[in-house]
């Protein structure tokens, strides 16, 4: 019997590259639903493709763009809330690929929809777990992160307990700007910034990657996934991004999981239980092995990495202003409203603020508190720089 998936955030680098591969097993899967928030063009090209007959495109012209076309049977809709119109049982597989906050409500409201969710949305890990946590339990949903990290500790458990783990050690290829140096930050260019010399990502985590941001939700990504503590888990700088995670165990046994710098990997690993499908990779790179390379990171150079000292185990909302002020301070950098050493120094300053540090001591809420949140952040960042 055919699969029943969907995917949230279907045209970005994660939505597309699941879709190559669904794309060339067409006969086992049945696309129920696509979404995307703009590219209209692109979600109209993939469901005609995988013959879909739902997709949520949530801005409000690219909407009436869409409906425009020559649907056929396809429905066009652009709230969430019509996942309850779109899914009359439970689907086998969900991917969560939308980038940035506005992945939290999708990623929590689809779970009671599918029997098993990947989620690749950091932001909505970070902010939104104890959401996520709940829906999993309440709807008896299995969940797979797709961050190539995450998934690797995940493969590495295998028959071990999350209470067997030691120490975990995430690796970091150190970025775009890695061999740059930290004088010539200030100027950088954004086409400089999202290069990145191993991955082929979205724009804003290849930012998040050249600030190494992206580290730092990688570690509470971890720390909430496995249920840590945060002196539980390092980051090493390996610049071949062979090695994804390294996992030492209690009983003395450390685990080293790499593959192929691609993120098809994950991804397609999430969608099909491994052993009953074979994935086209590399051989084994020997020379990458001989030259694992790891380092520690250098704070001086990416001061991004010490707001990992600010965490506590304890959940509350720090984490939330992190990824909401980061969220909007690279976007002003991608509009070209301040430069790249500013991300950082105005991110610092915001979370010093007075104001903010209630939020501290809070316990995260609903999706609605959180991304109320956004729009606080936004006004205030938006003063600091005017
Ligand atoms: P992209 O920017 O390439 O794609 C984002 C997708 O989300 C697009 O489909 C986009 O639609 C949609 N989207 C963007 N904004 C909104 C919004 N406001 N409402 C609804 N949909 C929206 O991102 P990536 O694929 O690179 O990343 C997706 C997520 O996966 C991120 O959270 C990222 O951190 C995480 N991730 C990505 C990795 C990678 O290798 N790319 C690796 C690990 C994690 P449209 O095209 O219409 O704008
Ligand atoms: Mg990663």
């Amino acid at each position: 019997m055919k699969k029943k998936i969907a995917i949230l955030g279907s045209t970005g680098s994660i939505g597309k590259s699941l879709i190559n591969i669904v794309k060339k097993d067409k006969k086992n899967f049945d696309t129920i639903l696509l979404t995307a928030d703009k590219n209209y063009k692109e979600l109209f090209k993939q469901a005609k493709i995988l013959n879909v007959k739902n997709l949520i495109i949530t801005d409000e012209k690219s909407y009436l763009e869409l409906k425009k076309k020559k649907l056929n049977k396809i429905k066009i809709f652009n709230n969430y809330n019509d996942f309850n119109i779109i899914f009359k049982k439970k689907i086998d597989y969900v991917m969560s690929a939308i980038s940035g906050i506005y992945g939290l409500e999708p990623t929590v409201k689809i779970i009671k929809h599918t029997k098993k969710i990947a989620i690749a949305n950091k932001e909505s890990i970070i902010c939104g777990w104890h959401l996520i946590k709940k829906n999993l339990k309440q709807y008896n949903t299995s969940f797979i992160p797709v961050d190539s990290e995450h998934f690797s500790i995940f493969y590495s458990l295998g028959i071990n307990k999350i209470s067997n783990i030691d120490k975990i050690f995430l690796t970091a290829s150190g970025g775009p700007l890695n061999n740059i140096p930290k004088s010539k930050f200030k100027a950088v260019e954004i086409s400089e910034v999202i290069k990145h010399p191993n991955w082929n990502m979205g724009k804003k985590i290849s930012v998040d990657s050249a600030t190494m941001m992206n580290k730092v939700f990688e570690i509470i990504e971890a720390k909430k996934i496995f249920n840590l503590k945060y002196e539980q888990l390092d980051i090493l700088v390996h610049p071949s991004s062979y090695v994804h995670a390294i996992t030492k165990f209690n009983d003395g046994m450390i685990k080293i999981i790499a593959h192929d710098t691609d993120m098809k990997i994950p991804i397609f690993n999430s969608l099909y239980d491994s052993h009953v499908k074979t994935i086209k990779t590399d051989q084994l790179n020997i020379k990458k092995l001989n030259f694992l390379n790891f380092k520690k990171v250098d704070t001086r150079k990416f001061p991004s990495i010490k707001m990992i000292k600010k965490l506590h185990n304890k959940e509350t909302l720090l984490e939330t202003i992190i990824v909401l002020a980061n969220d909007e301070l690279v976007n002003l950098f991608l509009l070209k409203k301040i430069d790249f050493t500013d991300i950082f120094i105005l991110l610092q300053r915001l979370i010093n603020m007075k104001e903010f540090k209630i939020y501290y001591y809070k316990k995260p809420g609903n999706i609605d508190s959180i991304i109320s949140l956004k729009t606080l952040i936004k006004k205030k960042i938006n003063k600091m720089i005017n």
